[in-house]
């Protein structure tokens, strides 16, 4: 048995030991109180309720349009845009669709697709099923290419420099808003992603994957409106039973008129 001396050296060892490790103090009946890191009388709080990841991406995809807003990489289109067009649109939906760049009406609106190629698009989104605020719809370029001078043109296609300049702003953005599925209208944006030279007239009819996103490359609405033939949107309306296939929809009858 040992002494009393002995039990008091060994309890002496025992609480060298224990406020090594951070144990400050042990009261009578109650528990051990552990030192925080942050300081040896730190109050205990309750623990933060965790993130809630969607609010968290809308944020930042907040604070990624502010960027855009204030960016000047492009000087041409910095000075003449009357505004910067980010994209609408809910995140996680079933699918996005990318156009190039915005044209005058969604440059003063500040909303993509909402001239007449835009009114084309929303037809389209309609007759796949979907309303168009279930979708997502933005542009590579975030600012107006405007004309050529002189030219007569309203706008012109962004240069490979400028999309090039916008490119992580709508990576960023892709990767915040995580569509299901994508569709790339028109030639600029369906070489851009898949980075080749070959037309959309090749490259339409197909599935692909971008940033692991499955994708979809058709014809751009307003290419639609130069078509008399009808042809063309004959072929969109192809791709589009494709993407509602691949995504596991009813494909809906075509409305006659
Ligand atoms: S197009 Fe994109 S990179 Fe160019 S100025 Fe606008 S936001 Fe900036």
């Amino acid at each position: 048995m040992p002494d009393a001396i002995d039990l008091a050296r060994q309890l002496r060892v025992h609480l060298d030991s224990l406020r090594a490790a951070g144990v400050l103090f042990v009261p009578r009946g109650e528990p051990l109180v552990i030192a925080s890191t942050q300081g040896a009388h730190a109050p205990r709080s309750e623990p933060e309720p965790p993130p809630d990841p969607l609010a968290a991406r809308r944020h930042e995809l907040a604070v990624l349009a502010a960027e855009v807003e204030a960016c000047d990489r492009c000087p041409e289109l910095f000075s003449t845009r009357t505004r910067t067009v980010f994209g609408v649109g809910p995140i996680d939906p079933d699918v996005a669709f990318l156009g190039e760049a915005p044209g005058g009406d969604e440059d003063r609106a500040g909303e993509p697709f909402v001239g007449k190629a835009g009114q084309l698009l929303t037809r389209i989104i309609n007759a796949c099923g979907f309303t168009r605020d279930e979708v997502y719809i933005f542009n590579m370029a975030k600012c107006r290419p405007p004309g050529a001078a002189g030219s007569g043109s309203a706008n012109r296609q962004p240069t490979p420099e400028e999309c090039a300049n916008c490119r992580p702003f709508f990576e960023r953005q892709l990767d915040l808003v995580r569509p299901k599925f994508l569709v790339a209208l028109g030639n600029i944006p369906a070489k851009a992603l898949l980075n080749t030279t070959t037309g959309i007239t090749r490259l339409r009819g197909k599935m692909y994957e971008y940033r692991g996103v499955p994708l979809l490359c058709t014809f751009h609405p307003s290419y639609l409106l130069r078509d008399e033939t009808g042809e063309r949107k004959r072929d969109v309306w192809e791709d589009m039973k494709l993407l509602l296939r691949t995504m596991g929809r009813e494909v809906p009858p075509v409305k006659k008129g």
